[in-house]
């Protein structure tokens, strides 16, 4: 009995098992093609996900950064700890994504 990956979840699961025990994804009736095409759809959907995480941390920057920047004349300190965090937050975020994406891209 050898393990394999689960096209689906990525999991280990035995050859011999029809389906995935962990996400129920038929791996004996599947061809070639449906994995492919499951693969494929895994991918995009990542880097979808990726995308509209980007989206929110580029957000989060602008808004922390706009909150800082025009808020006020007098902002507390508090409020200043809040927007610099905020944009702090949003930028790593932002680079992290990015450089998760571009690696998904190059393999
Ligand atoms: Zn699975």
């Amino acid at each position: 009995m050898a393990l394999i990956n689960c096209p689906s979840c990525n999991k280990k699961i035995s050859d011999k098992a029809p389906t995935c025990s962990h996400c129920g994804f038929a791996v004996g009736n599947a061809s070639e093609e449906d994995i492919l095409r499951k693969q494929e759809m895994q991918r995009f959907n990542k880097r979808q996900s990726l995308q509209n995480q980007s989206m929110l941390a580029m957000l989060l920057f602008v808004g922390g950064f706009g909150m800082w920047y025009w808020g006020g004349s007098q902002p507390t300190d508090l409020q200043q700890n809040i927007a610099v965090g905020c944009s702090v937050v949003g930028l790593v975020w932002y680079l992290v994504n990015r450089v998760r994406l571009f690696i998904m891209k190059r393999f």
